[in-house]
C-alpha cells in the first residue's frame, strides 16, 4: 500500500468521504486521491516521492506558480506580527485601495474569507439594495455552497429553485430562478415573469465550474442590458477569473460592466480569502454604515492578506505574466484542439485565456446540457493515463485545467505529446 493510500484510509475513518471538500475525491475517475506534501513551481510531490506536473493550482490561486518566493517572505513577515487582531489593519487598507483603484466599478470592497461567503453576502447586498428577493443563476455555474445557490439544474428555465442538496429547506430555495447559460431569451423570460422581483442576476463570466465554457459574444453585455432595463443588480462571480484573464478580469477582458464582484481563489495566493464589492451606492448599504448586516471573525486576516497583496502587487506590476499566460494559453489548448481533430476524436476543447478544458463529446459545449454529454468514464481514462505519467488534472471531468505562469511551453509540449498519444489509442 502507498503511503497515500495509507493516509487516505485514515483519513475516511474521520473526515466525510476522507478529504474536507467533494472536489478533492478521486471516486468519479475510479482512483483513489495523492495525499499531496508540497508544491513549488509548476509542480506538486506526493507522500510517496511523486512528483506531478499540477493543472489544478489549488483550483486556481496559484497563478504564480506553487511556493512563490515574494508570497512566501511577505507571509512570513506578518506572521512575525501576530497571526490576528480582530481588528483594522493596514494590510487590509493597501488591499481594498489596490483592488479599488485597478478594477472597474469597484468602488469599495469587503473582505471576507471564502468565494462561497463573498456570493452569499453579495446576494444579500443586492436584495438589501434593491428591496426584491428574486436572484437568476446559470445552470451549471457554481457559486459556493450557501442554501440559496445550491438549486438542481433542469433542462429549462425553472422558475422556483429545487433544493439540489440534503439540507436545504425549499424555502432557502424559492427565489432562486435558473437560466441557461449564453442563452439570453431564457433570462428575458424570467424578467418578463418578474419585472419587479428580481434582485440580482448572477453569473460565472466564463463558465469554470462544468468544465469550462466561455460566455458566446454578446451574452455577458446581453444580460448587462436586461439588468439595467428591469433594475436588477449585476453580479460576476470573478471567484475564478478574476485576476486572472488580467488585472481587471472579465470586466476588463469582455468590456462589460457589472454591478457587484465577487472574488475568491488568486485573491489570497492559496490562503482563504474572498471578497465582494462594487458600486459604492450598493456597497454603502453593507453593515456598520447600513441596514445589510455581514461580519466576520477572520476576515482580512492580516497573514491573508499578506499573501494575497504580495501576489496581486506582483500581477498588477507585471502586466505582461498576463500576456504570456494568455498567450502560453491560446498556444496550449489550440495545439489540443489540433491534436483531437487530427485522430479524429469526439472530443471538444472549450478555452478562455489560461483556463481550459477537453470535453468527451462530439457535441459542442456551450451550456450545462451540452457539457453533461461528456462521457465521463472516457475522462477517467484519460486522466488515468495522465496521472500514470505524473501529470495533475482535475479528478473531474466537470472542472477546469489552470495554467500558471511557472508553467513552461517546453513543458506543456510534453502534456501535449502524452495528450496525443492518449487519442491515438
Ligand atoms: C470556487 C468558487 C466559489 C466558492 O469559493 P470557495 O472559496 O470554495 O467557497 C464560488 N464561485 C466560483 C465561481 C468558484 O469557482
Amino acid at each position: 500500500m502507498t503511503k497515500s493510500e495509507e493516509l487516505f484510509q485514515r483519513a475516511c475513518k474521520v473526515i466525510p468521504g476522507g478529504v474536507n471538500s467533494p472536489v478533492r475525491a478521486f471516486g468519479s475517475v475510479g482512483q483513489t486521491p495523492r495525499m499531496i506534501a508540497s508544491a513549488h513551481g509548476a509542480y506538486m510531490t506526493d507522500e510517496d516521492g511523486n512528483r506531478y506536473l499540477d493543472f489544478v493550482g489549488s483550483w486556481g490561486p496559484m497563478i504564480l506558480g506553487h511556493d512563490d518566493p515574494t508570497v512566501r517572505e511577505a507571509v512570513i513577515a506578518a506572521c512575525a506580527d501576530g497571526l490576528s487582531f480582530g481588528a483594522a489593519t493596514r494590510r487590509e487598507v493597501e488591499m481594498a485601495e489596490l483592488i479599488c483603484s485597478s478594477v472597474p466599478n469597484v468602488d469599495m470592497v469587503r473582505m471576507v474569507n471564502s468565494g462561497t461567503e463573498a456570493v452569499m453576502s453579495a446576494i444579500r447586498a443586492a436584495r438589501g439594495f434593491t428591496g426584491r428577493d428574486k436572484i437568476v443563476k446559470f445552470m451549471g455555474c457554481y457559486h459556493g455552497h450557501s442554501d440559496a445557490l445550491l438549486v438542481q439544474a433542469g433542462s429549462g428555465v425553472m422558475t422556483a429553485g429545487i433544493p439540489d442538496s440534503a439540507g436545504v429547506p425549499q424555502g432557502c430555495t424559492k427565489d432562486t430562478l435558473s437560466a441557461v447559460y449564453n442563452d439570453l431569451s431564457s433570462v428575458e423570460r424570467l424578467f418578463e415573469e418578474f419585472p419587479d422581483g428580481i434582485a440580482a442576476v448572477i453569473v460565472e463570466p466564463v463558465g469554470a465550474n462544468m468544465g469550462v465554457v466561455p460566455p458566446v459574444k454578446g451574452f455577458l453585455q446581453g444580460l448587462r442590458s436586461l439588468c439595467t432595463k428591469y433594475g436588477a443588480v449585476l453580479i460576476f462571480d470573478e471567484v475564478i477569473t478574476g485576476f486572472r484573464l488580467g488585472f481587471t478580469g472579465a470586466q476588463g477582458y469582455f468590456g462589460v460592466d457589472a454591478d457587484l464582484v465577487t472574488y475568491g481563489k488568486i485573491i489570497g495566493a492559496g490562503m482563504p480569502v474572498g471578497a465582494y464589492g462594487g458600486k459604492r451606492e450598493i456597497m454603502e448599504r453593507v453593515a456598520p454604515v447600513g441596514p445589510v448586516y455581514q461580519a466576520g471573525t477572520l476576515s482580512g486576516n492580516p497573514v491573508a492578506m499578506a499573501a494575497g497583496l504580495a501576489q496581486l502587487t506582483i500581477l498588477k506590476e507585471q502586466p505582461e505574466i498576463y500576456d504570456e499566460l494568455n498567450k502560453k494559453g491560446q498556444w496550449f489548448y489550440g495545439s489540443l484542439k489540433q491534436i483531437v481533430e487530427e485522430a479524429g476524436a469526439a472530443v471538444q476543447v472549450n478555452s478562455c485565456g489560461s483556463l481550459g478544458c477537453m470535453f468527451f463529446t462530439a457535441e459542442p459545449v456551450v451550456d450545462y446540457a451540452s457539457a453533461k454529454t461528456s462521457d465521463t468514464s472516457r475522462y477517467s481514462e484519460y486522466f488515468s493515463h495522465m496521472l500514470s505519467n505524473g501529470i495533475y488534472l482535475a479528478p473531474s471531468q466537470f472542472e477546469a485545467m489552470f495554467l500558471s505562469a511557472a508553467h513552461t511551453r517546453e513543458e506543456l509540449a510534453d502534456v501535449l505529446e502524452l495528450v496525443r498519444s492518449f487519442m491515438r489509442g
